[in-house]
């Protein structure tokens, strides 16, 4: 039996609410796959959604920036924050408009943020590293420790989060299976091409085994 994340009443889906996942490994696995969140949060009643990197850490996730950004010295004050993370799987082709849609699998999580210090935060900062690109913090010179004040890291539990999956085939109307338009799902995935060196690259540094794997797209 899987753990779970039991929703809040703030959590629970309500809308196609058999969509709904609150077990831990479920939204692990998303989190791992997602490269950015959207961070919501209130500054002077104005609501914000800033799209930041993630990384995750047993139960909380992570996110990073410049000592002076507004969202992180709001969220480190206390401020009410919103996680999103969505992966886009495919545009479903119903038989009508109305009932065309997407696949996806995203992740809201609510709370408010821990600021991370010390030890946790140098292994944060790897994370956010080896999330993108595993086996180079091996490879990079470590961070200065002006680099690392310079930089303000947040945490947040994953204790009221929901998890919504929506996968499959198109749903239509009974009538509308009759029809004699195409329908079907549309993959979507995100795939990275041919490791591009850099021009100021000094000559005769070959592309490191943890990025061999990088390859034409097409
Ligand atoms: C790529 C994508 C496209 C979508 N397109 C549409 C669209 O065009 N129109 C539309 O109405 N809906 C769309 N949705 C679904 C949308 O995200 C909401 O789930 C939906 O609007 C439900 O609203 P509600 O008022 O019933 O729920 P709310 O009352 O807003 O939600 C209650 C709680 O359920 C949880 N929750 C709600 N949605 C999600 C979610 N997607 N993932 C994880 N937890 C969630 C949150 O914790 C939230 O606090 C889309 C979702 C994705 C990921």
């Amino acid at each position: 039996m899987p753990n779970q994340l039991p929703p809040s009443e703030r959590t629970r889906i309500r809308r196609l609410k058999e969509l709904a996942r609150y077990d831990e490994e479920v939204t692990h696995a998303i989190l791992d796959e997602a490269k950015v969140c959207h961070v919501g949060f209130v500054d002077n009643d104005q609501p914000f959604v800033i799209p930041t990197a993630i990384a995750r850490i047993n139960s909380h996730v992570y996110i990073h920036g410049s000592r002076v950004s507004r969202m992180l010295k709001l969220l480190a004050q206390g401020h009410p924050a919103c996680i999103t993370v969505t992966l886009l799987d495919g545009i479903v082709v119903a038989r009508s408009a109305f009932s065309s849609s997407m696949n996806y699998r995203s992740v809201v999580i609510l709370g408010q943020a821990e600021k991370v210090s010390g030890q946790e935060k140098i292994k944060s900062l790897d994370a956010f590293t080896e999330h993108l690109i595993p086996g180079r913090t091996a490879d990079v010179r470590p961070s200065r420790p002006k680099e690392i004040a310079a930089t303000t890291v947040l945490r947040f539990s994953l204790s009221e989060s929901s998890v919504k999956i929506s996968e499959g085939p198109p749903v239509d109307e009974k009538a509308d299976y009759e029809s004699d338009v195409w329908a079907g799902v549309i993959p979507l995935q995100l795939v990275s091409d041919t490791p591009q060196p850099d021009p100021k690259l000094k000559k005769g540094i070959k592309l490191p085994r943890y990025l061999a794997h990088h390859r034409p797209a097409r």
